[in-house]
C-alpha cells in the first residue's frame, strides 16, 4: 500500500534535486502518495516569519513523514531558522548523518571512512535562551536533560545494533562542563551497559574531533550533544569528498524529516548543475524508515554503481578519476538506468526491514531529596577591585548565611584573587550557610532585600542544590 508523505521542493537548487530524487524513487517502484507544501523563502517574504503556514504544519503532522529540499533563510533579523523550529516542534530528537567515502571513485584523503554521526537535535545551546545581563556580558543557557540524553544515547546504540555497527563513541567536554556534558557522559556509561555486544568509548570532543578529521576510520557510530554534532557532522561529510553527497534523517517518536545536509546553493540554482545525491541519500533513509527497505536497497545500489561508473556531477568531477561530467537530470537518468544492478567494487548494501525501531518511552525517575545549600547572586557593578566588591557584598551577610566567594566570568576573584585577573561588570557572589546546613528561600529573599536597600544592582540568582546529598553545582575556577 502506498505511504502518504509530505514533500517540499524548497528554494535555490531545491526544485531540481527534488525533481531528480522523486523521478528515481518512482522508477524504483517506491509506493508513495505525495502532498506538496510550500516552505521557505516565498513564505518568509510573504510575511510569515516562521517560513511555514498552518496548513503545511497540518500536512506534516498528519502524514508524519516529511521529505524536504533545502530552503533559503532570508538575510537579516526577524527570521527564525525553520529547520531548528521543525526539529523542536515535532520532537525530532535524533539527527542521523552517515558519512561514507566512495574511494577511489570520489577523491578523498580518507579512503576507509564510514562514520555515522548521531547528533542530539533539541537541547544544548540550541534552546536559544539568551539574555544580555549587564553592559558588558551576554549569556546563552546550555540546557541538557536526562530524558534528552537517554533518548539520543539509546537511539545511537539501537542504530548500531540494527545496522551491525561494532562501536559507539561519545564526544563531550565533561572535563570542563561537569554538570551538563557530565550528565551526557554519565547517561552514555549507564546505557552502554545495556548493550554488551557493542563496544563503547568516550572522547573529549577536542581531541575526538582532531582524530575524526585525521583518522576517521577508527570511528564507527559517534553520538554527541547538539552543537558538537552540528559542527562535526559537516566536517565529516566534507572530508568524504563533498557536502553534496550526504543525507540527513531527523527522527522523532511520531514524525520524521529527511533532507540533504547542504543548503539551497543559490549561485548554481536553475542551471542543471547540482548534485542530487545528498537529497537522494535522505530519501533512501526515508524509505528504510517507512518499511520500503527493498526499494531503498535497489536505489542505493544503483546510485553506488553510477558513482563507480564515473558518471559525476560537477562538484565531484575530477579529470582522470571521473568518466563523464553530467547535469542533475542526466545523473538521475543514469541512476534509473542502473536500477536492479549492483556495484562492482564499492560494497553493495542489503537493508533490513523496519529501521524505525521502537524505543522504550522515557520513565521519569523518583524525585531525589533536594537540599538548598545556598545561592549565587549575580550583580552588575562597574568597579574594578574585587576586594572592594567583597566588602560591599559582605554587607548582605546574615548571622547564618555569609558570602563565601566571588567570581567574575567563572574565575574566583575573592577571597585571595589575583590582581592580574581581568574583571568585567558581571559578578557572581556565592552565599552559603556557615555550618554547611540547608538554607530557606526566605533567607535568599532577605539577602536580595538588603541588596535593594543598598542600591546593589542584582541581575539574577541561581539556587545551589544538593540532590540526594550530591553537591550539584560547580566550584569557582581556581577555588
Ligand atoms: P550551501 O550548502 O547551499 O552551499 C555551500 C557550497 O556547496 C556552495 O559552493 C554550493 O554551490 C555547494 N553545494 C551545496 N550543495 C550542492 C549540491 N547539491 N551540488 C553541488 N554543489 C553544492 O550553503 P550556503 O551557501 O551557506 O547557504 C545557502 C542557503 O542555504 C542559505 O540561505 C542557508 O540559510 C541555506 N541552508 C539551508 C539548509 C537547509 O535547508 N537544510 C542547510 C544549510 C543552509
Amino acid at each position: 500500500m502506498a505511504r502518504r508523505i509530505t514533500v517540499a521542493k524548497g528554494d535555490g537548487i531545491g526544485p531540481e534535486i527534488m525533481g531528480a530524487t522523486l523521478m528515481i524513487l518512482a522508477a524504483a517502484g517506491a509506493q508513495l502518495d505525495i502532498d506538496e507544501i510550500e516552505v521557505g523563502e516565498k513564505v518568509y517574504l510573504a510575511g510569515n516569519t516562521s517560513g511555514i503556514s498552518l496548513n503545511s504544519w497540518n500536512s506534516i503532522r498528519s502524514n508524519k513523514i516529511f521529505l524536504k529540499a533545502p530552503i533559503t533563510t532570508p538575510q537579516g533579523g526577524g527570521y527564525k531558522s525553520l529547520n531548528v523550529t521543525m526539529r523542536k516542534m515535532l520532537g525530532l530528537y535524533a539527527n542521523v548523518r552517515p558519512c561514507t567515502s566512495l574511494h577511489p571513485f570520489v577523491k578523498t584523503k580518507h579512503p576507509e571512512m564510514d562514520v555515522v554521526i548521531i547528533r542530539e537535535n533539541e537541547e544544548d545551546l540550541y534552546a536559544g535562551i539568551e539574555h544580555q545581563q549587564t553592559d558588558e556580558v551576554v549569556q546563552c543557557l546550555k540546557l541538557i536533560s536526562r530524558p534528552g540524553c537517554e533518548k539520543i544515547v539509546r537511539y545511537a546504540f539501537e542504530y548500531a545494533r540494527q545496522y551491525k555497527r561494532r562501536k559507539v563513541s561519545c564526544f563531550t567536554k565533561d572535563n570542563i562542563m561537569k554538570q551538563t556534558d557530565g550528565l551526557f557522559h554519565q547517561v552514555f556509561k549507564e546505557v552502554a551497559t545495556e548493550y554488551p555486544d557493542i563496544e563503547n568509548e568516550h572522547w573529549i570532543v577536542d581531541i575526538g574531533a582532531a582524530r575524526l578529521a585525521d583518522t576517521p576510520e577508527v570511528f564507527d557510530v559517534i553520538v554527541m550533544p547538539n552543537l558538537y554534532g552540528d559542527i562535526l557532522s559537516d566536517v565529516a561529510a566534507q572530508i568524504t569528498g563533498s557536502v553534496g553527497l550526504a543525507g540527513s534523517a531527523n527522527i522523532g517518536e511520531g514524525c520524521a524529516m529527511f533532507e540533504a545536509i547542504h543548503g539551497s546553493a543559490p549561485l548554481i540554482a536553475g542551471q542543471n548543475l547540482a548534485n542530487p545525491s545528498g537529497l537522494l541519500q535522505g530519501a533512501i533513509m526515508m524509505l528504510n524508515h517507512i518499511g520500503q527497505a527493498d526499494i531503498a536497497q535497489k536505489v542505493q545500489n544503483a546510485w553506488l554503481k553510477t558513482i563507480e561508473e564515473g558518471i559525476h556531477t560537477a562538484d565531484i568531477y575530477k579529470e582522470g578519476v571521473s568518466k563523464q561530467k553530467v547535469g542533475t537530470r542526466e545523473f538521475a537518468q543514469a541512476v534509473i538506468d542502473n536500477l536492479g544492478q549492483q556495484p562492482d567494487s564499492l560494497k553493495s548494501v542489503a537493508y533490513v526491514e523496519g529501521s524505525s525501531f521502537k524505543l522504550p518511552k522515557y520513565q521519569r525517575k523518583a524525585a531525589a531529596k533536594k537540599d538548598l545549600l545556598g545561592v549565587d547572586v549575580f550583580v552588575q557593578w562597574d568597579g574594578n577591585s574585587a576586594e572592594e566588591m567583597g566588602e560591599l557584598m559582605q554587607q548582605l551577610d546574615t548571622a547564618e548565611v555569609k558570602l563565601s566567594m566571588i567570581t567574575n566570568r567563572g574565575i574566583k576573584v575573592w577571597p585571595e584573587g589575583f590582581e592580574e585577573t581581568f574583571c568585567t561588570d558581571h559578578w557572581r557572589c556565592r552565599y552559603l550557610h556557615v555550618e554547611g546546613k540547608s538554607i530557606s528561600k526566605q533567607q535568599i529573599l532577605d539577602i536580595l532585600a538588603r541588596a535593594m536597600e543598598k542600591n546593589i544592582d542584582t541581575i539574577k540568582t541561581e539556587n545551589l542544590y544538593a540532590f540526594d546529598h550530591r553537591v550539584a553545582f560547580s566550584l569557582g575556577q581556581g577555588q
